[in-house]
């Protein structure tokens, strides 16, 4: 069975294709066009893993892009997606903090791996990787810079609670002479506080799996962990657990239809 999954985000459109036993991943950024970034990533695999779309049973889309994929057989929502590829990899997590480019999302997850309750934020950039990306540009920095010049010795916290407020602060911390790794561990507690106040509400259990492209800033794993003073975990494919789900989905849809006939 040959099946894919792709996960039209933001700020990067995520592909895994699941052949048998084997899974390929690919990813590149979304661009102007979720249509075009999906259709380029479905393209990559198959070129990648020397099969057509003939061969490929099934297609399942997934993320904010979802409805403008014309090549998927079928689309599903984000947070089922996440709760699919995350059981399927540790079968112990029971909580997943997600945060993207443009929301975060806490969900929790039942011992069958299916979704017992979550909580996003998809209306406010702040606690997101815009929110980074922006702090990033005002610190002359690229953000994948941030965690290896974080200080959380002399975190200054930051008090604007708006993405558009907080560059000025930033803005005006720089001109004081502040700490650069003083300010970009205060980013870092910023977001994590916003996630770990939804993680709180929702009453987060063990294990809690971080994903999504800022959990590959593990100065935002060392902040959440400090904020809920319990361990985290970063999958190595963290931001490939979205696709990941959509294409183990699209194999159960398969199965499902196979038995059904
Ligand atoms: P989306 O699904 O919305 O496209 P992703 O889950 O792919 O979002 O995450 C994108 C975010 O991940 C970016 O906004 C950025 O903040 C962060 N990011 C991506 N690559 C890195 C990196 N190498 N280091 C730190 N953060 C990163």
């Amino acid at each position: 069975m040959i099946v894919i999954g792709v996960d039209i985000g933001s700020v990067a459109t995520k592909g895994v294709l699941i052949n048998d036993d084997q899974r390929y991943y690919l990813m590149a950024p979304t661009g102007w066009s979720p249509r075009q970034g999906a259709r380029d990533i479905i393209k990559g695999l198959m070129a990648n893993c020397s099969i057509n779309r003939a061969e490929t049973d099934m297609i399942m889309a997934t993320g904010y892009g979802r409805v403008s994929c014309e090549e998927a057989d079928k689309t599903v929502t984000e947070i089922s997606c996440q709760a699919r590829g995350i059981s399927a990899l540790y079968p112990a997590a029971r909580t997943i903090i997600d945060i993207g480019g443009q929301d975060s999302k806490v969900i929790k997850i039942s011992k069958a791996g299916k979704v017992s309750d979550f909580a996003m934020n998809d209306k406010c950039a702040a606690g997101t990787g815009r929110f980074l990306q922006v702090m990033a540009t005002a610190l002359g920095m690229d953000v994948s810079e941030l965690e290896e010049e974080e200080d959380p010795e002399q975190t200054i916290g930051i008090n604007s609670m708006c993405t558009v407020f907080a560059e000025t602060e930033i803005i005006s911390l720089l001109a004081k002479g502040k700490s650069k790794g003083g300010i970009i561990a205060g980013l870092h507690q910023s977001v994590a506080r916003r996630v770990t106040t939804m993680a709180r509400r929702l009453k987060a259990e063990q294990d809690i799996i971080f994903t999504g492209g800022v959990a590959i800033n593990s100065g935002i794993k060392r902040a959440i962990m400090e904020e809920l003073q319990t361990p985290v975990t970063v999958p190595e494919e963290c931001q490939f657990t979205g696709a990941l789900g959509a294409a183990l989905l699209a194999a159960e849809n398969l199965m499902k239809d196979k038995n059904s006939t």
